[in-house]
Parts: structure tokens; sequence; C-alpha cells
């Protein structure tokens, strides 16, 4: 899980470990305050807890001195001024004024009965009010217990007011190793700790003295203290008898540098606390700005990558600075090799080096042709290709001119199939030429055999007259008509003539049925004389561009091979089906028979020049027929047909401009 957990950080982009890193210092950051506000309240906690205890000493010390010295005193006015009650109410007097606690003095004879009291005002010692259950003793008892001893005993505490509790002091006066007597000095709890207890004391704590119950007898204090639990005790002895003092702190403000350093702590934090938020946020803006950046990045180098143009940048000077990946295909170079090279380049052909640095001069001159230029090169392989370039200035976002940005398509299919058209056209010419030529020559062939024969006959007439002595009355009739028969091949001669020149007229849109019923008026004399039926089929009208003499010529010369392969068929079943239809943007002519068929050893060579199995035939007819409609970007092939004979079928191209009806 660690291991895991350290890779995702350590695979983390630096934003992100950054932000991480920060996480964890701020985290660090809170606990040293919150460690350092602890610590502070702690050490403040304990400083008080000490200066409690030590001035609760302190107090104790004080409440001590104080009693010995009321002790010492009332000892000392016992010993000195027994007989006379003025003396002993001078002493009495300013004792008990005296702000030590004290509040009523008695001189006791040594049998414990009241000789003096001073001030006589106060309840006498014989009637306490309520005193303490627990730790009542009776008033005899202490006196007893002194006279005993012979030393100063304390009376347990009792209430004689509201608010108020008194114990006393029995000081026995021995004298010469005989009790003379014992003075008793009555304590008001309350002014006891009144006078003991200093004003900056009760700023802090409130002091009271509790019983062994825990009881409050009597507290001095200024506000009510708010931690109870934090209390300090120390017994009160004298006068003892389970009397304690108390002290509870008040809940005083820290100090003011304390208070100010939490505060700056906390401040800090909070500080910190807003600034990591903002930073979160900022590497959250950055980071999707990031992610938007690469997605763009990805998005463009996919766009160039797969961009079919070539891409090139160059610097002022003609250095290359980038070049895409179909740049490199093409020229065959790769981008490591091409990028940072000046010219000349490798990929410009050796014999053009010259024309292509004169155009790459005027480029960087700024002159470079805007509607583009075609170049040669030569790819990596040695083959030469053509390419058609434009330049344009490459501008950066400051808007300045830092070099030239270059696309390059690769022209070379363009050119061969510009090439390929050319020859073809040129071909087109050639074979119309030829079938003219072909046309001609059957035509004359076949309509100068009859006035041919007709001379020859007429000639041979004339021979056997002159050979037979006739006179040349006789002669003559026969040379007329042979002269007729001369004029007449002249004629026929020149309709063929007329007939193919205007085959030469050239390319224009055709109505393919029209085409198709010419040819069939061509032939239909011939149909008829063998009982040969024609069905027409158009199914669809179609137009297409080429030469209608010719095409008529094409189709005349598959009908005729229909008709021929069809002598020995029935009459009954003699039939040639002509159809049209378009299949996939081409126009589909099928002229179907019923005739012999085609041997299938013969199909290699049906197309062949010169190919025939007539003895009477000349074997140009489908070479010239597919040349036509080869040359019309179309294909002429056959099949046998479903039932008998075969099916010559001719695919041409739809014209695209034409007008379908
Ligand atoms: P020719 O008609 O002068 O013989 P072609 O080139 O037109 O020359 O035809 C070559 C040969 O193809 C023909 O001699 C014939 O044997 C064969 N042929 C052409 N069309 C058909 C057809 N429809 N049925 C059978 N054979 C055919």
């Amino acid at each position: 899980m660690l291991s895991i957990r350290t890779l995702e950080i350590t695979g983390a982009p630096p934003s992100v470990r950054l932000w991480l890193l920060t996480r964890a210092a701020f985290v660090l950051f809170i606990g040293v305050v919150v460690g350092l506000l602890w610590f502070s309240h702690r050490a403040d906690v304990d400083e008080r807890r000490a200066t409690l205890i030590s001035d609760m000493l302190w107090l104790e010390q004080d409440l001590r001195f104080v009693m010995l010295h009321n002790e010492e005193l009332l000892q000392r006015l016992g010993e000195g001024r027994l007989t006379r009650a003025a003396d002993f109410t001078a002493g009495a007097k300013a004792l008990t004024a005296a702000n030590n606690g004290l509040q009523q003095i008695f001189w006791l004879d040594a049998a414990g009965r009241s000789v003096f009291v001073e001030p006589a005002s106060l309840p006498s010692l014989a009637d306490p009010i309520n005193p303490n259950p627990h730790t009542s003793v009776p008033a005899g008892e202490t006196i007893k217990l002194a006279t005993s001893i012979g030393k100063a005993t304390y009376s347990p505490t009792y209430s004689i007011a509201q608010n108020d509790w008194q114990f006393e002091i029995h000081v026995p006066v021995i004298s010469a190793g005989k009790l003379q007597g014992i003075m008793v000095g009555v304590y008001s709890l309350k002014r006891l700790i009144d006078a003991a207890v200093p004003w900056w004391l009760t700023e802090r704590y409130r002091i009271s003295v509790i019983d062994y119950d825990g009881r409050e007898l009597v507290s001095r204090s200024r506000v009510a203290p708010l931690h109870a639990d934090s209390d300090y005790q120390l017994s009160f002895d004298p006068p003892g008898r389970g009397l304690a003092l108390r002290a509870v702190p008040y809940q005083l403000s820290p100090p003011l540098v304390g208070r100010i350093l939490s505060a700056a702590l906390i401040f800090l934090a909070l500080a910190v606390l807003v600034s990591l938020w903002a930073l979160r946020k900022h590497i959250q803006r950055r980071l999707s700005a990031e992610a938007a950046l690469r997605d763009q990045y990805a998005f463009r180098k996919a766009m160039e990558d797969s961009l079919q143009t070539g891409l090139r940048a160059r610097e002022l000077n003609g250095r290359i600075t980038y070049v895409n990946p179909a740049f490199c295909r093409m020229v065959g170079w790769s981008a490591d090799e091409l990028v940072g090279r000046d010219p000349p380049m490798p990929y410009w052909a050796d014999e053009d080096v010259a024309e292509t640095q004169r155009i790459h001069d005027k480029i960087l001159a700024g002159e470079g042709p805007e509607a583009g230029f075609e170049l040669r090169f030569r790819r990596r392989t040695g083959e030469m290709f053509t390419a058609l370039i434009h330049e344009a200035p490459l501008i950066n976002a400051q808007g300045a001119h830092t070099g030239w940005m270059g696309s390059m398509v690769d022209i070379s299919d363009r050119k061969q199939a510009e090439e390929r058209a050319r020859l073809q056209q040129e071909r087109l010419q050639a074979t119309s030429r030829l079938v003219a030529m072909g046309e001609m020559a059957s035509s004359l062939a076949h309509e100068l055999n009859q006035p041919l024969a007709a001379i020859s006959s007429y000639c041979t007439a004339s021979l056997n007259l002159i050979r037979a002595g006739s006179n040349a009355s006789e002669i003559a009739p026969a040379l007329e008509r042979a002269v007729d028969q001369t004029q007449r091949a002249g004629k026929i001669v020149r309709r063929i003539y007329s007939g193919v020149r205007r085959s030469e007229g050239g390319l224009d849109f055709i109505a393919l049925q029209e085409c198709l019923d010419v040819a069939l008026g061509l032939i239909e004399h011939d149909l008829r004389r063998q009982n040969i039926r024609v069905l027409r089929d158009f199914a669809k009208p179609c137009i297409i561009f080429g030469d209608q003499v010719m095409l008529e010529q094409v189709v005349f010369n598959l009908l005729r091979n229909a008709a021929d392969a069809m002598q020995d068929t029935p009459p009954e079943q003699r039939v040639i089906t002509v159809s049209l239809d378009e299949v996939e943007g081409y126009a589909r002519v099928s002229v179907a028979d019923q005739g012999s068929g085609i041997a299938p050893e013969l199909t290699e060579k049906l197309f062949d020049p010169l190919f025939t199995t007539k003895p009477e035939g000349m074997g140009m007819g489908l070479a010239i027929c597919r040349s036509v409609v080869e040359s019309h970007r179309g294909r002429l092939w056959f099949e046998a047909n479903a039932s008998c004979g075969s099916v010559f079928r001719i695919f041409l191209p739809i014209a695209e401009t034409g007008a379908q009806s």
C-alpha cells in the first residue's frame, strides 16, 4: 500500500507533488501551533499554581506570625498587670484595637472565673451560640488543657453571629511555678482574615477558612471564583482543630503577551490556510489549463500527423525549423535529419539544383509566387516526384516575421493521371482513325465489290467483242456501262469518305438509347433478311460523353457478330436482345444472342487483332470495339448467355455534367 502510494506521488506531476507537500507542511504547521498554544496554556496554569502555593504559604506564615505575636502580647499583659483593672483595660484595649483579629480579652483567675473583660459589651465566654458540633469542646475543657500543659491553647471555633465565627486563645500565666490566672483572647475569624489577608491577594483568590467538614466559615473575596477545582488548601494551625485555609484562584485573563502570541499564531494559521487555499485554487487552475493545453496539443499533433499535406517551417535564412510527418513521408528523410539543415536540401533534385535555389532565394526575398509553384524533388529512394508548393510568411504572436511556412502536396499522381488522360486522348484519336480506316476499308470492300465485279464483267465483254472483231458501236455500250460503274464506285468512295470524316467530329454528350437505335437501324435490313428478331429493353436512358459515330460502330459490330453467330440457330429462335440500364454510375449496354456461344479455349484470343473464325472475317471488329470502349474509360467483355449463346456487355461512365433525364 505504501509503495503504491509512493509510486502515485512519484508519478504525479510536479505541481501535484508540490500541492501534497504543501498540505503536509500545513498539517505540520497547524500541529505545531496547537502544540505551542497548549504548552503555553500548561505553562501558564503551572505558573499560576506555583504562585498560588507560594502565596498561600506566605499567608499561612503571616497568620502564624500575627497569632504568635498576639499570644506573646497576651502573655505579657497577663504577667504584668493582673491586679489593677485599669491596667488590664488599657492593655486589652490596645490589643483589640491593633487590627490583629482579637476582639475581646478575658482575664480569668486560677480557678477559671472571669475577673476582667474588655470590652464587656460582647457576650461572655459562657454563652457561645451554636458551637461547632464536631469540634465542640466545653469552654472549661480548653482552660483545663491550658493550665494542665502550661502552654497557650486554642479553643474550637464556634459561631457567635451571622457570618462570623470565633475562637479563643487561652494563655496560662504562671509565676514562680504557680498558675496566676489565664489570659483569654477571643478571635473573630472574620476580623482575623480581614486583617491578615492583604488586598492584592484578594485580587487573585477567594481566601476562606473552612472547617473539618469543608464548610466555609468566613471568606474574603472580591468576585466569585470560577475554578473551584483548582483551589489550594493549607491547614490553619494555629488555631488548628480541623480548620484550613483555602484559596480559589479567580479566572484571570491570560497575560497580554500570551494573548497577543496566541492571536498572532491563530492569525498566522488562518493566513497560511487562506494562502494554501489560494495556492490550491491556483494549482487546480494551472492543472486544468495544462490538461486543456495537452489536449489541444494532442489534437493539433493528431491533425498534423494525419495531414496528407507536407508542412515545413523555415527561418528567415532558410534553415528548417519544423517538418510534419507527411513531409517526411514525401521526401523520405526523418524530421531529425531535416530540422536545422540549411539549403541545399537533400531532397533537391541534382539536375534542378540551380532552378530550385533560384526559387528558394526568391521566396526568402518575399517574391515567391502567391498562387504556388511546382517543383520536382527527389525522394531518398531516388524516385522523382512533383510537388505543388505554397509559401507564406510565418508571423509570431508578437506580429514579427520570423520565417516562412510552406505546404507541399505531392501531385505526381495527378500529373500521371493527366499524362494518362493525354495519352488516352491520343490513343482515342488514333483508334478513331483506325476505326475510320477499318470502316472505310470494309465499307469500300463491301460497297465496291459489286461495281468492281460489274466493271470487270463489262470489260471482259468488251475484250471479247474486240477479239471477235466487232466494231466500235457494238463495243461502246459495254464500255459506257463500265464507265457508269466506275463513276458509281467513285461516288461510293466519296460517300464513305464523307462518312469517315464525320467520325472525326469529336466528343460530345450522347444519349445512349439514340446511339443504340442508330446502330440497330444500320443493320435492321440484314437482320430481317436473316429472320432475326430484335428485342429492345431500354430500362434507363443514360447520357455519356464520347464519340457517337464510333460507339454506333461498336454496337453495330456487336450486332453483326451476334447475327453471324446465329446462322445455325433455328429461325424461330433467332433473337437478339439489346438492353440498356444503369449500374453504380455506369451505363450498361448488353447485346445478347441465341447463337453458337464462345468456346472456352477462344476466350483469351477473342479480342486479339486479326483473330477470326470466319472464312471471310478480318478479325478486327472486337479489337477495335474494345479500344473504342476503353478510350471512353469503359469496359467491354462477354459472358455466356443464360439459355444459349453469348452476351456482350459494354460499361461506360455516366457523364457527370450531362443532363440526365
Ligand atoms: P470477325 O467478325 O471479322 O471475325 P471479330 O473481331 O468481330 O472479327 O470477331 C472475332 C471472332 O469472335 C469471330 O470470328 C467469332 O469467332 C467470335 N465472335 C464474335 N462475336 C461472337 C458471338 N456473338 N458469338 C460467337 N462468337 C463470336
